[in-house]
């Protein structure tokens, strides 16, 4: 599936994946992350994340434990991991 590259605005920008490296909410660690969903563009030869993949993503380290996350985790684990229970989400 073609889509149109965000930063060029060139037709030949496809869905793909990529690895991306993820700074946490808390600011203590980054990870790496792979096969994360991402527009790639042959044109200006970008790579990037659309907004509800990175989403997504930041919804999910806030409400994961992040202390159990490892340095490299791919994107579907992420996801599948369980979220804690929002009263817990405060407490440190
Ligand atoms: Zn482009």
């Amino acid at each position: 599936m073609r889509v149109q590259c965000a930063w060029c605005e060139e037709e030949k920008a496809v869905q793909t994946t990529n690895t991306a490296f993820w700074e946490l909410p808390d600011g203590t660690r980054s990870i790496e992350i792979t096969d994360v969903p991402c527009v790639s563009c042959s044109a200006c030869g970008i790579s990037y994340q659309e907004e509800e993949v990175i989403e997504e993503i930041e919804t999910q380290l806030l409400l994961i434990d992040t202390k159990i996350l490892s340095v490299t985790t791919s994107y579907d684990e992420l996801l599948k991991m369980p979220r804690l229970l929002k009263r817990n989400y405060f407490k440190f």
